[in-house]
């Protein structure tokens, strides 16, 4: 939260809103005191209009130390409109990167519970944009044979070799597939004995019970999509790849020839 003289910051981790520091600026006696002449007035105007400049550069300075410290991820602004073009210009282009989006409400009044529900309206669309469009280069990058792959098979195999960077499931999808106790491994098709190691394999009736929690211990970017027609025609489950593994011998291979 900022505005020409105070910042407000605060963490929003899942629900839980926590302030975690302040920035006021007191304005100094000089650009306080308002002359009656002309000249004077116009000079602590000016006086008042520099020390909000180096306000706000003392709050972006702040956002990036934070930043660089690990502290935060994302960021939304609470800002009145009028302050937001003073304030944009010094945000430091890699805090710009990482805002996610800003909401107009008074600093000094605002209650923890409106910055909670402002911020967390503002990441759930953001999520919900984000896993849509990365959602779409996943499928195109699949039907160029590059970095992403669709359908349940594809995706387990991706899984397997460490490839997938992000996985997409269209809301409340859900496929049968089965799993070797033995060796972990997970096949869309429903065999009896396990295909890498021979063992017996045991159904599951929800494959996304196997691949949530290998989504979350691999620190895979998990995303539930709604309401998505090309995820639909793709089989309702995508992939985004760090690599390929498949390609790297093949890329270098066509590279050098
Ligand atoms: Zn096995």
């Amino acid at each position: 939260m900022v505005d020409r003289q105070r910042a407000r910051f605060f963490d929003l981790r899942l629900d839980d809103l926590r302030e975690r520091g302040a920035i006021v600026h007191m304005l100094s006696r000089s650009g306080a005191s308002y002359g009656y002449h002309g000249y004077e007035a116009g000079h602590a105007e000016r006086r008042v209009a520099e020390e909000a400049l180096q306000h706000f550069k003392a709050v972006s300075e702040r956002l990036r130390t934070d930043l660089e410290k690990g502290l935060w991820q994302r960021l939304v602004i609470g800002c009145h409109s009028s302050n937001w073009p003073e304030f944009e210009p010094h945000l430091h282009p890699y805090v710009k990167q990482r805002l996610i989006g800003r909401f107009s409400a008074d600093v000094a009044s605002v209650t923890d519970e409106e910055v909670r529900k402002h911020a967390d309206t503002l990441l759930r669309e953001w999520i919900e944009e984000r896993g849509h469009s990365k959602a779409e280069e996943a499928i195109s990058f699949a039907k160029a044979n590059g970095r992403g792959v669709t359908g349940l098979r594809r995706v387990l195999r991706a899984l397997e070799t460490g490839e997938v960077q992000s996985l997409f499931l269209a809301e409340n999808y859900s496929a049968r597939a089965v799993e070797c106790k033995h060796c972990g491994h997970l096949d869309a098709h429903i065999v009896s004995a396990c295909v890498a190691c021979g063992r017996k394999t045991r159904e599951l009736n929800d494959v996304c019970d196997a691949i949530i929690p290998i989504a979350i211990r691999s620190d895979i970017e998990l995303f539930c999509v709604k309401q998505h027609s090309e995820l639909d025609r793709a089989g309702n489950i995508a992939a985004l790849l760090r690599f390929r593994a498949d390609q790297n011998r093949a890329g270098n291979i066509a590279a050098a020839s």
